[in-house]
């Protein structure tokens, strides 16, 4: 089963439909308009400034983050983080078991390959990392830290990989495309690190939500949140993983939240929302992650506003580093590791660790030689590869009147209906729009010009 937003009304229950079907009714003699209509579009001024991500159309990402589909498991991420005959190591977030999908987890999964190539070599040795995010930097300090001959290859032109910081005039902070948002519970040590640096976040402690449909308003939820718990928890007694929204659909959880009313909005349109949130952590929609391993963690806490490239540059500082340029292949024997290079050139070295994302892996973006062993190429196919996007609009004033910092749209069949107004926050009229699964597919097809009318209309609801 998988749910859109029309879809999931329908299929919540009878009263639902007819909730649909009475919306759609038509009012078969409107009375005349004196004047003409104004556009809602009309109620939001232009944006003075907008930065977008595309990361499903990058192609050394192909997405933002790995997350757990249907029927993939843990041992998959495993699988993919083993090294071959202790030449070729890898590192990245989707081999990490722990944190995956996260900054965390990909620095500690660069630890760990650090630790395997030590264990294997000694330090007067020549050490190739494939790409210079947060796992292969925290490779490449921990590696350098002990004194090897260490490399670093990567194909864009800045340092970072999924961490996009964006520095420009006309923004009065700098502006996060990639990783942005922190769990002091989870990612301690990352917030530490950014402290270190004078990098500085604003927390979202105690910060006000609000859930606007284009009838009316709340500002909590008490539904979704415990329907996804009775549906993760129905799961795990299956004979099989199934999706969640398969879960949600068959342990009734989705009918029960669909009884509920707050005001003008409905118990299955807040759950809805919750899922198009989930899906701007995992990139994925219900229909496509697994029930077995889905955190359902959609509550925000730190968000970085000082630069997060920081903590990635830092850890390269006084590291060999190539930027532009793109490995094409690595071949691979007991005694050496080859690295065919997009120019041409070829570099020998005594091992390599490889970084790059699932999704550069899952598209042949390097060709290995031999063959990965089966048990990656399972994993690389079994484990998803997901998209968020972010888009960051900077208005000269505000337009808005709700000091609520995260707003949730609920009830429209909008893309981008996740926000958070940093202006309670930073001072500054600034809203940043996250997007997931296939509404980000979609998104990405959009140009500057259709999203930005787009996002006009979709923030109508909060013009005063
Ligand atoms: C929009 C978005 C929002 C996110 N939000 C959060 C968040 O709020 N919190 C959080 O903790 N995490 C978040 N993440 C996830 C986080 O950014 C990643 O988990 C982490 O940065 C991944 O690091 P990595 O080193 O594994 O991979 P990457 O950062 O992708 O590094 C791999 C590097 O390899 C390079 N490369 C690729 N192919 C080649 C090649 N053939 N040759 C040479 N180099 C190559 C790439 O250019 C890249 O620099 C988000 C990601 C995105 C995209």
């Amino acid at each position: 089963m998988s749910f859109t937003r029309r879809t999931f009304l329908i299929g919540a229950g009878s009263g639902v439909s007819l909730l649909v079907l009475t919306a759609c009714t038509i009012d078969p003699k409107p009375d005349p308009s004196p004047t003409p209509t104004r556009t809602t579009t009309g109620l939001v001024p232009a944006p003075a400034a907008m930065e977008r991500s595309a990361w499903g159309d990058d192609t050394l990402a192909r997405g933002s983050v790995s997350y757990m589909a249907v029927g993939s498991t843990m041992e998959h991420r495993e699988a993919l983080g083993s090294a071959l005959i202790d030449r070729v190591f890898f590192a990245g977030e989707a081999t990490s078991t722990t944190n995956p999908g996260t900054v965390l987890g990909a620095q500690l999964t660069g630890n760990r390959a650090a630790d395997e190539v030590t264990a294997a070599s000694d330090p007067s040795e020549r050490i190739a990392i494939i790409g210079a995010g947060a796992a292969g930097a925290e490779a490449a300090r921990v590696l350098a830290l002990r004194g090897f001959d260490v490399v670093v290859i990567e194909a864009r032109k800045r340092v970072g990989g999924r961490v996009a910081t964006v520095v420009a005039t006309d923004w009065p902070f700098p502006v996060e495309l990639g990783a942005w948002r922190l769990s002091p519970v989870t990612d301690g040590d990352v917030i530490a690190a950014l402290e270190q640096l004078d990098v500085s976040t604003v927390s979202l402690d105690g910060a006000a939500q609000v859930f606007r449909s284009p009838t009316g308003e709340t500002d909590s939820d008490p539904v979704s949140s415990t329907a996804m718990s009775t549906a993760l928890q129905w799961a795990q007694g299956q004979q099989r993983d199934q999706s969640l929204d398969d879960s949600l659909d068959q342990s009734g959880a989705l009918q029960t939240a669909s009884e509920y009313s707050s005001g003008e909005v409905l118990g299955d349109e807040l759950l809805l929302q919750h899922l198009a949130s989930l899906a701007t952590i995992y990139g994925a929609d219900g229909s496509e992650l697994s029930s077995w391993f889905t955190v359902d963690d959609t509550q925000p806490s730190t968000l970085v506003t000082g630069g997060m490239t920081r903590v990635v540059a830092e850890s390269l500082e006084g590291v060999e580093t190539f930027l532009s340029t793109t490995v094409v292949g690595v071949s691979y024997n007991e005694r050496r590791v080859s690295l065919r290079l997009g120019t041409g050139e070829s570099l020998s070295v005594d091992r390599a660790i490889v970084t790059v994302p699932l999704g550069v892996l899952q598209h042949d973006g390097i060709d290995f030689d031999p063959l990965l062993p089966f048990s990656h190429r399972t994993a690389i196919a079994s484990l998803g590869m997901g998209t968020v996007d972010a888009v960051w609009l900077r208005f000269d004033e505000p337009f808005w009147t709700t000091d609520a910092v995260i707003w949730n749209l609920v009830g429209t069949d909008d893309l981008v209906t996740t926000w958070f107004n940093l202006e309670p926050l930073t001072g500054e009229p600034v809203l940043v729009g996250l997007v997931g699964g296939d509404d980000a597919t979609r998104f990405e097809l959009l140009n500057d010009d259709e999203l930005t009318a787009a996002l006009r209309e979709t923030l109508a609801p909060f013009a005063s």
